[in-house]
């Protein structure tokens, strides 16, 4: 059955670009300018946990009980932001999103897997195809974000000048949630439309089945939001400063300042280069993306297996996004798999302690999936 063979987890497929760029979330771009087409890695000095992260206290309960203090997920979760990869993720299996955050551990541990890792490192070699890559040393979250800001303008550049990029950070906000994302390539067609490209990776070589597939096409329509809304000049200072949590005074750290030194921007604090980008934003005159295409390609031996072009709906697309976010406003609890993707448990890491597939909100569910598990 396609769904058991091509779907290991929503992780294997869904988060990828979004996996390495966590893993290297110090990767940067040097192109402030438009020859300049070098990518940066940072140094990594930023000691782990030295900085407090949006995600939730590891010490949960181990039984989620419904919340009766009348705080909304994002609340209890102490989220400011969602990234696009977590939304998608909904479409799979909520309660799966859900149990990332009550069991980080556990949601660390997917991110180690091999085929996981092995997607990450496919989309690494694409990037370093188009950008080179050199080290800056980040020391503050507001050195990590203005590294990644940087390589946005120097995208913003590449961009206006008609070639390719990669890894690009897309971030704005959606039906009243800041959002971020990463969309894996941009580039133009011959008949000079903005295409994006998203790389996904296979573990066989088969298309995904339509349970993967449908948070696919709501990850490239979501980052189109994303990116037309740049473009358009939508971002504000106080949108990113809030959501993201970051202070515009803060002084950039001296791997940060001869980075941007080397880019030919003179920069002082954090605030300088958000500064730089909404204004390059305002005035690059970039086209909104014209086309959103899904590629497959297999780990093992790097083929193509398919690509597909994804139709956009804003109107739907919006009304999909409203659904899932109004779980994150605590307007309704969150829902774990149909019975009829039930199959799905079958490789879910949070199975044993699934409330959902326990029965206790669906006595139904259960009794389903053992069936189909025989
Ligand atoms: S066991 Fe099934 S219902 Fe529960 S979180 Fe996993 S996929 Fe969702």
């Amino acid at each position: 059955m396609a769904e058991k063979t091509g779907a290991s987890s929503a992780l294997e497929d869904i988060s990828d670009a979004e996996l390495l760029n966590l893993e290297s979330e110090h990767l940067a771009r040097s192109g402030g300018r438009p020859d300049a087409a070098k990518d940066v890695a940072a140094g990594g000095t930023l000691a782990a946990g030295s900085e407090p992260g949006p995600g939730p206290s590891p010490a949960r309960k181990r039984k989620r009980k419904r919340d009766l203090s009348g705080r909304s997920p994002m609340e209890r979760c102490c989220r400011r932001y969602l990234k696009v990869t977590e939304v998608c993720g909904q479409s799979w299996c909520e309660l799966q999103v859900l149990y990332g955050f009550e069991y980080p551990l556990v949601l660390k541990a997917e991110k180690e897997r091999a085929e996981v890792k092995a997607g990450a490192s496919i989309h690494l070699a694409r990037e370093r195809e188009v950008h080179d890559v050199v080290q800056v040393c980040v020391v503050t979250r507001e050195d990590r974000q203005a590294v990644k800001f940087l390589n946005l303008l120097g995208m913003i550049s590449a961009l206006q000048t008609g070639c390719c990029v990669r890894e690009l950070p897309a971030i704005g906000m959606l039906e009243g949630v800041f959002m971020v994302g990463v969309i894996d390539e941009l580039r133009y067609s011959d008949k000079g439309e903005l295409v994006l490209n998203e790389l996904k990776t296979r573990r066989h070589k088969s298309l995904p089945s339509e349970a993967q597939a449908k948070g696919h096409r709501l990850q490239v329509g979501l980052y189109k939001l994303l990116f037309d809304g740049m473009v358009r000049g939508s971002l504000s200072r106080d949108q990113v400063v809030e959501h993201l949590e970051l202070r515009l005074e803060r002084a950039l750290g001296p791997g940060v300042l001869e980075h941007a030194r080397n880019l030919g921007f003179r920069v002082a604090a954090f605030g300088d280069v958000l500064d730089l980008l909404l204004v390059n934003l305002k005035y690059c005159e970039l086209p909104c993306i014209d086309l959103l295409r899904l590629e497959y390609c297999h780990q093992g031996s790097g083929d193509i297996v398919g690509s597909q072009d994804v139709p956009f709906d804003e109107d739907q697309l919006r009304a999909q996004l409203r659904h899932y976010l109004s779980f994150w406003f605590g307007q309704r609890e969150p829902r774990g798999v149909d019975i009829e993707d039930a199959w799905k448990c079958r490789m879910c890491s949070y199975a044993e302690h699934c409330e959902w597939r326990r029965g206790s909100s669906q006595g139904s569910v259960t009794v389903h999936t053992d069936k189909k598990l025989k």
